[in-house]
């Protein structure tokens, strides 16, 4: 206890605010809690979904503290402030912040360079609370109250247009963040899981159809009479409607680039990847490897003036 307590005032002012803040009676979580443990380290959570836990949101890190397969220090948008918590409900001692997941900083929120953006809507498909707008083809918008400043719709972004710029000053953590906004990001994450296991299920759904449509198809009897018609190959029309679109793309890329290049010769070019973590390198060359395999070249020489 004499240790505990010797850690607690080591620790920086604002944690130690926190601490006599809270009841005087630990809530140390026990058998007998009605909601799981998993549960309790949950709310406890700043919900921004970043994944710098290494786990792929909030509750998963959660399940895996209260299994004992992760520490409770690998959390940086909690900071020191979280991880105190975390060490209390758990009964263990305050230590300090897991460097390997990053650093306790201010918050930032995302911000989208509009003439740059061509409307991919790939930083949407990042976004683990839903807190980017817009449509294909279309420029898109952060909705800067539901922004979390997890950094995931960065890396995606084929034409470096996201810069995360620092709202919060000085204060960091838990000072940084409120429980209310805590609160709405858990609300927006959960409705965008329950979202997309819908979609999941009906492209499930769809694909079972199609299956047990062909398979009848492939039962039916053979007389030319009865046979069904034979699938027609994809129409040329549809050949030159997805060539137009790539092209479409390409081009749009290709004007971002310039507009880019210019930018960077006034000083002005995007703020967000140099010197990134390995972490984020990786999902940078993953993001480059997925607009290959979908036939994007972002490589091709500025000199190309094939644009329509
Ligand atoms: S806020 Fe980020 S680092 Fe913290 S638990 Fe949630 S996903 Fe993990
Ligand atoms: S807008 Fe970007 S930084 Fe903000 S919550 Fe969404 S993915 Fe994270
Ligand atoms: S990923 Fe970049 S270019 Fe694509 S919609 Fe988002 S901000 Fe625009």
């Amino acid at each position: 206890m004499q240790a505990l307590a010797l850690c607690v005032r080591a620790l920086p002012d604002h944690v130690r605010a926190w601490s006599r803040r809270r009841p005087a009676r630990p809530e140390v979580a026990t058998v007998n809690d009605s909601r799981t443990l998993a549960d309790r380290i949950e709310d406890l959570l700043p919900q921004t979904q970043c994944t710098k836990c290494g786990y792929d949101a909030c509750r998963p890190y959660a399940e895996a503290v209260a299994s004992g397969a992760a520490n409770y220090n690998q959390c940086p948008p909690g900071g020191a402030e979280g991880v105190a918590r975390l060490a209390q409900l758990l009964g263990k001692p305050v230590i300090a912040i897991n460097p390997d997941n990053g650093i306790e900083r201010e918050r930032p929120v995302a911000f989208i360079d509009e003439q740059l953006c061509i409307g991919c809507t790939l930083c949407m498909q990042a976004c683990p609370v839903d807190a980017i707008v817009g449509a294909p083809k279309q420029m898109h918008t952060i909705v800067k109250d539901q922004c979390t400043g997890c950094d995931l719709c960065v890396a995606p972004c084929p034409v470096d247009c996201i810069a995360m710029i620092p709202v919060t000053g000085e204060a960091t953590g838990w000072d940084a963040w409120t429980q209310q906004q805590a609160d709405e990001a858990r609300v927006r994450h959960d409705r965008r899981l329950a979202r997309q296991t819908a979609e999941r299920n009906a492209a499930e759904a769809r694909a079972a159809a199609r299956r047990a449509a062909a398979s009848a198809q492939a039962e039916a009897p053979t007389d030319t009479a009865m046979a069904a018609p034979a699938a027609q190959p994809a129409s040329p029309a549809a050949d030159d409607a997805e060539a137009k679109k790539k092209a479409i793309i390409q081009a749009a890329l290709e004007r971002a680039r310039r507009k880019k290049a210019e930018l960077a010769e006034r000083g002005e070019g995007p703020r967000n990847t140099d010197h990134v973590s390995a972490d984020v390198q990786a999902q940078i060359d993953a993001a480059e490897a997925r607009r290959k395999r979908i036939g994007i070249d972002t490589n091709t020489s500025d000199d190309d003036e094939s644009a329509p």
